[in-house]
């Protein structure tokens, strides 16, 4: 049986047109940043770390000016992956397996703090993140300062069960980033929880079907949310969405369990 925690891992305010393609801009939200520890009796599972936590002090120093200026910070000193591990009596040390949904900042801010974690990321991801700080001309825009650490990367080509018994399950869902991947869990009670990360943003992407108008392809990405809301809608999964305020508001968080 495991346990699933929800783990603030930053609070970012941005305009609500980033997240819609039909929205005009003008109008500003603040959005979660989420990331999840799963507990497995063979070993702790984290689904992404997060905004780095030097971030607050010096964003233009971690996200560049230009994201900085997109992405205002309004997150807690304590609204960060080490934070969160610490309220529920875990260090870094505890965690076997790191996800990382994709190399954007949200997602894997807090990489540097896991050295002794695995980390598993889709092969795709990395060639195109590893393509990009190599300078070649993928309209890709990874995180370096974030990902590219000698951590221990380990590639994965698709679907992937962690531990081999279908209970953590990563699920590729291509589109917005070249090799961005979900994570299905079976928390026990028959049906799936799917961690979608930015696959989909929120709720209303996938109940509009709109998707976001920055991402690196949109057919991929519109089937990725076509397969998620078939697991929402006819498979009965609980689905919980990347930077979903309203969903967020209403979820338990660690130290309570989620699942
Ligand atoms: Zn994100």
């Amino acid at each position: 049986m495991l346990d699933v925690f929800a783990l603030c891992g930053g609070y970012i305010d941005l305009d609500r047109s980033s997240f819609f393609a039909d929205v005009a801009p003008g109008t500003r939200v603040t959005v979660p940043v989420i990331c999840f520890l799963i507990t497995h009796p063979r070993g702790h599972v984290l689904v992404d770390t997060g905004v780095h936590r030097g971030a607050l002090a010096d964003p233009v120093g971690r996200l560049g000016e230009r994201r900085a200026a997109l992405f205002r910070l309004r997150s807690a000193p304590t609204d960060e992956v080490v934070s969160q591990l610490a309220a529920l009596g875990l260090g870094p040390g505890d965690v076997r397996y790191v996800v990382n949904s994709h190399f954007h900042f949200d997602h894997c801010g807090g990489n540097e703090f896991f050295p002794r974690s695995t980390f598993l990321v889709q092969r795709r991801e990395m060639e195109a993140a590893r393509q990009a700080l190599a300078g070649a001309a993928v309209r890709y825009n990874p995180s370096a300062i974030d990902f590219d650490h000698p951590l221990d990367y380990r590639l994965v080509d698709g679907e992937h069960d962690v531990w081999g018994d279908g209970q953590v399950v990563l699920w590729p869902t291509y589109g917005h980033t070249p090799g961005h991947q979900s994570v299905r869990v079976r928390a026990g009670k028959g049906t799936d929880l799917v961690l979608t990360a930015d696959a989909c943003y929120t709720r209303e992407n996938m109940d509009r079907d709109v998707l976001p108008g920055v991402l690196w392809d949109a057919a991929d990405m519109s089937s990725s949310v076509a397969r998620l809301r078939e697991l929402r809608d006819r498979h009965g999964a609980t689905v919980i969405y990347g930077h979903d305020a309203a969903q967020w508001a209403g979820l338990a968080r660690a130290p309570a369990p989620l699942a």
